[in-house]
């Protein structure tokens, strides 16, 4: 699959000790299943554009998300499910806009992404921000 990931990193450690849960919000725990896609939607009516799922297993990743108003298939959550956090592969948007991994060698002044993958098949889905804030862009879209 053609993608913009320019990192040459495909051993995802699935055993990072820095990693965090993409699970550990208030609405999810680590069980969260299939159901939960309407029992949100029963609790949140109207504030997902899609469920998400995982473009290579078909993981359902987020259940409450906002699609970019500029960029079809990119989307903002607050939350995901089924995710791994990796807390040492670090991004950043480089001059083209584009993520690419961040500079180990020097400090960088801007925010600074970490890379988000599905927990089953460690797929890249998206990243996460500073603040919290999840942007999934190699995502699937189904109910
Ligand atoms: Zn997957």
């Amino acid at each position: 699959m053609e993608s913009d990931w320019s990192t040459t990193s495909s051993s995802d450690s699935a055993d990072d000790e820095g990693s965090v849960s993409g699970s550990e919000v208030e609405m999810h725990d680590a069980q969260a299943d299939d159901r939960d896609a309407a029992w949100v939607a029963e609790q949140f009516p109207g504030t997902t554009d899609a469920v998400l799922s995982c473009p290579m297993c078909f993981t359902q990743v987020c259940f409450v998300c906002q699609q970019h108003v500029r960029f079809p298939g990119q989307y903002r959550a607050h939350s995901v499910v089924h995710c791994r956090t990796l807390s040492d592969q670090l991004f950043v948007f480089g001059t083209r806009g584009r993520l690419e991994p961040a500079p180990d060698s020097t400090p960088f002044e801007g925010e600074v992404f970490r890379l988000v993958v599905c927990a089953k098949c460690g797929a890249r889905v998206g990243v996460v921000d500073p603040d919290g804030a999840y942007h999934l862009f190699h995502v699937v879209t189904g109910s």
